[in-house]
């Protein structure tokens, strides 16, 4: 790490999430919690760890229990293909991230290769994630 700050832990895949974020979610409460992060995290470009396990934006989400995300297995799979994708488009180093560079590194996937990562996803159907990987010109970072 190369500054004192420590960065933010984050589910790989809410990379995604953040991209066709509306203001819907899970709860109330997930909704405020999700919006104060991707604050942070999106729209603030505030340094991150990228994480295949449950993050802050999991700890209010009635999905969580003790045992881990009732989705782990599923939602594991789109963090690793995520992580994937970072590594082949020049992120090595997952521990101190920008989220800018992360995002500069998901531009370079096609958006078909976003897509395939999350389409079992219950929000997918919704539209708003699909379009966006669509529409990099109007992603925040990056
Ligand atoms: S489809 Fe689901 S996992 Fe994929 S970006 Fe949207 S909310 Fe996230
Ligand atoms: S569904 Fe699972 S991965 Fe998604 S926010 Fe909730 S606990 Fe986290």
């Amino acid at each position: 790490m190369n500054r004192n700050k420590v960065p933010i832990i984050l589910r790989a895949h809410h990379l995604l999430c953040f991209l066709g974020f509306r203001g819907l979610g899970y709860s109330k409460e997930f909704v405020e919690n999700f919006k104060s992060i991707y604050k942070r995290v999106y729209l603030g470009n505030s340094y991150i760890k990228v994480v295949s396990f449950p993050d802050k934006i999991c700890r209010c989400c009635p999905n969580l229990t003790a045992a881990g995300c009732r989705f782990e297995d599923k939602v594991k799979m789109y963090d690793e293909k995520v992580i994937e994708l970072l590594k082949v488009y020049g992120l090595s180093d997952l521990e101190d991230v920008l989220p800018s560079e992360a995002y500069s590194a998901l531009k370079k996937a096609l958006p078909q290769q976003l897509e395939s990562i999350c389409r079992t996803c219950e929000w997918f159907a919704l539209g708003f994630c699909r379009e966006s990987f669509y529409r990099k010109d109007l992603w925040k970072n990056g």
